[in-house]
This record gives structure tokens, sequence and C-alpha cells, in this order.
């Protein structure tokens, strides 16, 4: 069987161009050499994911992939009806032969195999990343942002070209046009051609008369813009944002990669969240526990009162409905929750202490107080 051009990309046949160019672009750039550099069979399965990109990603070559299958393809540069690999040969298979084995392989098969073609086309360019703090009200509400996104992107004068503007295009002088540079060695095989991208040109056959002087003719530059974040009303800490395609421009018509934005909501002094719902404490006195009241609690969206029946214990709950953080996913809010916190008095006024004293008397408890003579020892 025929190495499958969607199998490499991981995506089903009828899969949409966006999620061919989201499984290429994660695949790239996990297998991509320079990340791969001690791992040689990672450059092998990019050539592949390339190969794979490079038909899929085009609707033409698709609609001919889907049709005639890789043979289609590969082989038979001549356009001679060329069967490309015999049928049933699977690259994959190969084992301990490598890559030397698709050099000789081209080579006996005389055919212009799309496997140097493919290093010259289209790739994905990386993603950048960033965290930024936002507070509460922020991630409770939604808000929008605007980051300093240093990244690199396209030159802005040659439009990614790298020609000087008005410059014609000629064929590559180091490699005659072709893309690729070939040496011939003398194995036991017999003579072997092997090719490898022109570095002149990479790959692509063509350089500029005259290279664009913004960018040096890479056609790419650093570049630093502000990006907007929108930030969803209920976001959670730790959540990232991924803006699409704002990350590295690629190369050679490639996607761009995506820019992430990683969101660290900070503390806030009176509220927490634990989702869409709020947590706050609420100090009440002695005399509003025991005989109960009416009290402005604070919550993210103002002051509310709130009933304080009579006998309110410490570490009672209260809920106040639909006083949260909006939901991120589905209708509604959260609700706010107070925790209430009696407040034993730490000082009492001669008056009081009489007054306490005579509570304890009426609840017939015999109590054994401090005396002035211990709390200066306290
Ligand atoms: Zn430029
Ligand atoms: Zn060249």
């Amino acid at each position: 069987m025929s190495r499958d051009f969607y199998e490499i990309l991981g995506v089903s046949k009828n899969a949409s161009q966006e999620e061919i160019k989201r499984a290429y672009r994660k695949l790239a750039q996990k297998h991509h050499p320079d990340r791969n550099k001690e791992d040689k069979s990672a450059e092998t399965k990019f050539k592949e994911i390339n190969a794979a990109y490079e038909v899929l990603s085009d609707k033409k070559k698709r609609d001919t992939y889907d049709q005639f299958g890789e043979s289609a393809f590969s082989g038979g540069g001549g356009g001679g009806g060329g069967q490309g690999f015999p049928g049933g040969f699977d690259f994959g298979n190969l084992g301990g032969f490598g890559g030397g084995f698709a050099d000789i392989f081209e080579t006996f098969f005389g055919g212009e195999t799309s496997s140097k073609k493919r290093q010259s086309q289209a790739q994905a360019g990386d993603d950048r990343e960033i965290s930024i703090n936002i507070t509460f009200e922020e991630a409770a509400f939604g808000t929008e942002k605007e980051i300093k996104a240093a990244r690199i992107g396209e030159c802005d004068v040659c439009k990614g070209k790298g020609a000087a503007v008005g410059s014609r295009i000629l064929a590559c002088p180091a490699c005659n046009g072709s893309g690729e540079i070939r040496t011939v060695r003398n194995t036991i095989l017999g003579s072997v051609t092997t090719r490898r991208v022109c570095d002149a040109c990479s790959g692509s056959g063509r350089v500029p008369e005259k290279t664009c002087g913004n960018c040096h003719g890479v056609g790419r530059m650093r570049i630093a813009e502000k990006l907007r974040v929108k930030i969803p009303a209920g976001i959670s800490d730790g959540s990232t944002i991924r803006l699409v395609e704002k990350g590295d421009s690629g190369l050679r018509g490639g996607p761009s990669g995506d820019f992430y934005v990683h969101i660290t909501v900070l503390l806030h002094k009176l509220f927490q969240r634990k989702g869409a719902d709020v947590f706050s404490e609420q100090e009440i006195y002695l005399p509003q526990a025991v005989l109960g009241d009416e009290m402005d609690i604070q919550t993210i969206h103002g002051p509310v009162k709130m009933r304080i029946p009579a006998g309110t214990q410490s570490s009672k709950i209260f809920r106040l409905k639909n006083y949260g953080v909006a939901k991120l996913k589905g209708e509604g809010k959260g609700d706010h929750f107070v925790t209430i916190k009696v407040k034993v008095p730490e000082k009492l006024s001669k008056k009081e202490e009489e007054l306490y004293q005579q509570l304890a008397k009426e609840a017939g408890l015999k109590i054994n107080p401090e005396k002035g003579f211990f709390k200066k020892f306290m």
C-alpha cells in the first residue's frame, strides 16, 4: 500500500481545509528537523508531512490524489504517464536503509520524486506565547487587552517575497533554476546521484535580481506588533486564549503559527472564585448573630441586602443566587456564597462586662473570668 496522505496528517478523508492546515501545522512543528536534531527519522517524517500537506492543501491536487492516489504525484517526472512507485511499495517499511535508499531508489527509477521538492514547499510558522495578568473583575466581566507581540512577520515592503520592489525574478544561478544541487558518487550499487535543496534559493529555483533591502531577502523579519485579545467574561485562572495565525509567518506560503495568551487571574482582597461561583466572608457582631439583622453584602455586582436570621452560627454559609460570575459555557451566572464569621469582642466596656455577667447568670453558667492580675500576663 502506498502511504496515505490523510493518514500521515492524521485527518479523515473528508477533513476540511482548515482541519488539514491545523493538523499539518501541529505535526510540522513537532517533527521539524531543527527541533529534532538528534533524531534522524524526524527529517523523514517532516518531509512526509510536507509532501502530504502540499497535496492535500491544494484543492486540485487533492482531487487528483483522491482519484488516483500518490502515484499521480511521485515519479514519472516527465509526465509520460509514469506510475511512480510500483504498487504496494511502502516507504515506511524500508527500515534499515534509511534516507539513503530513497536517493538510490530515485536514481534507479529515474523519477523526479517529489521528496526534494517537498523541502522547498510551504513551511508553517512557529507558535508564539505570552502570559498576562488580569484582575478578578476583568476575569468576571470580560475585557479586551492590548498585548505587545514580538514575532516573526512578513516583510511589509516585499510582502514576504524577498525581492526588491520592481526587481526581476531570475533562475537561481547556483542550481540553474532546478532548486536542487546534485552530486554524483560511486558506490557498490553503481553511480548514485544525491540531491539536496539549493541553499541559495531555498529550493524554489528562482531568485530576485535585487533582494529587498528591508528584510535582506528573507521575506520575514522580527516585528513588534500590538495584538488585541478579547477576554471572555467568566474566564478562569490558567486559561489560554489562542489567536489563530497570529504567530510567526510561514515560509513560502506556509500558514502562520498561532499566538497563545496564557491568563493569570490576580487574587482579590474580598473575593475568591471557583468556576462561576464567588466566595466571601462576612464578619458580624455577636448581637447581630443572636438577634438577627439585615445588612449589605459586597458582591462583584455591588452591595446586596441580605437577611441574617436570629441565631446565626459562625461559619454558616448563605447563598446569594445569581450574584456570581457569568458562566463561560451555557447561560446564566454562578452564585455568591457568604460565610459568616461571628466576631467575639476582645475589649469590653465596664457596662458591657456587667451585661455579659448578667447574660451568664441568666443562662445558668458558673463562669470563672480572668481577673486583671492574670490579664497582664497574657
Ligand atoms: Zn522584504
Ligand atoms: Zn537555487
